[in-house]
């Protein structure tokens, strides 16, 4: 195959640790990836410009520059999906990291298999869905354009919000979506006291759903951070 489309994705992966660089290169390249890198932030935005990757993997731990700001400076004119990739577990940064434009993180140490299939849905996500398009994902099926969500082929009733929150995540299928931006997207800007509340219509959306509400398999809680509609491989 040499169409354009086979060409394989190139991924930028901005890490000082040479062995994780190393580790993440191997991953990468086994998964069909071309790999550049850069050891620093500055080098890591100069790289960036340069080679215009399909995604990024990016070490919040940097020696000249705060991962944080290395994210901050890309999103001022890419719009690149970026995973972050980081040692600290800390909620709080996978918050700060994802409402500062990240689209995933991961942390170390990580599985090889979770790293390329976050990746995979971060490139699918890149690619804005068509319009008129009918987005699938195991049981459920939500056509956009006339509004209709089934599951196993069942249309279910949805309330606007009940639907507006499902829409918000089939807009960003595949990505973690924090409470912050969902209560802003939902409730607007002052829907961040909301928490409580989006928590009842996720049940709802669960129960409308999911086979199993108790364990969901479409609509995953993301731990402390926010949740994410899971996108089919
Ligand atoms: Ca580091």
């Amino acid at each position: 195959m040499s169409d354009a489309t086979s060409k394989p994705a190139t991924v930028l992966v901005i890490e000082d640790e040479v062995q994780i660089r190393r580790l993440l290169r191997v991953c990468l390249e086994r998964g069909g990836y071309q790999v550049a890198e850069a050891s620093s932030g500055k080098e890591g935005i100069g790289e960036a410009a340069a080679c215009s990757p399909d995604a990024v993997l990016l070490d919040l731990g940097l020696p000249d520059m705060d991962g944080l700001s290395v994210l901050k400076r890309l999103r001022e004119w890419s719009q690149v999906p970026i995973l972050v990739v980081s040692v600290r577990a800390h909620e709080d940064e996978k918050i700060t990291a994802l409402d500062s434009g990240a689209n995933d993180y991961v942390t170390k140490p990580f599985s090889t298999g979770e790293l390329l299939a976050r990746l995979r849905a971060a490139l699918r996500s890149a690619q804005p869905p068509e319009a008129n398009a009918v987005f699938r994902s195991g049981r459920l099926q939500v056509d956009l354009a006339t509004r209709t969500v089934k599951v196993k082929g069942q249309k279910v009733r949805l309330t606007a919000t009940e639907y507006a929150l499902l829409l918000l995540f089939v807009q960003h299928a595949g990505k973690v979506l924090t409470h912050g931006q969902i209560l802003r997207e939902i409730w607007g800007p002052d829907g961040g006291d909301r928490t409580g509340q989006l928590r009842v219509y996720m049940a709802y959306l669960r129960d409308k759903l999911e086979a199993n509400p108790g364990e969901p398999e479409l609509l995953i809680t993301e731990p402390g951070v926010g949740y994410r509609l899971v996108v089919p491989d």
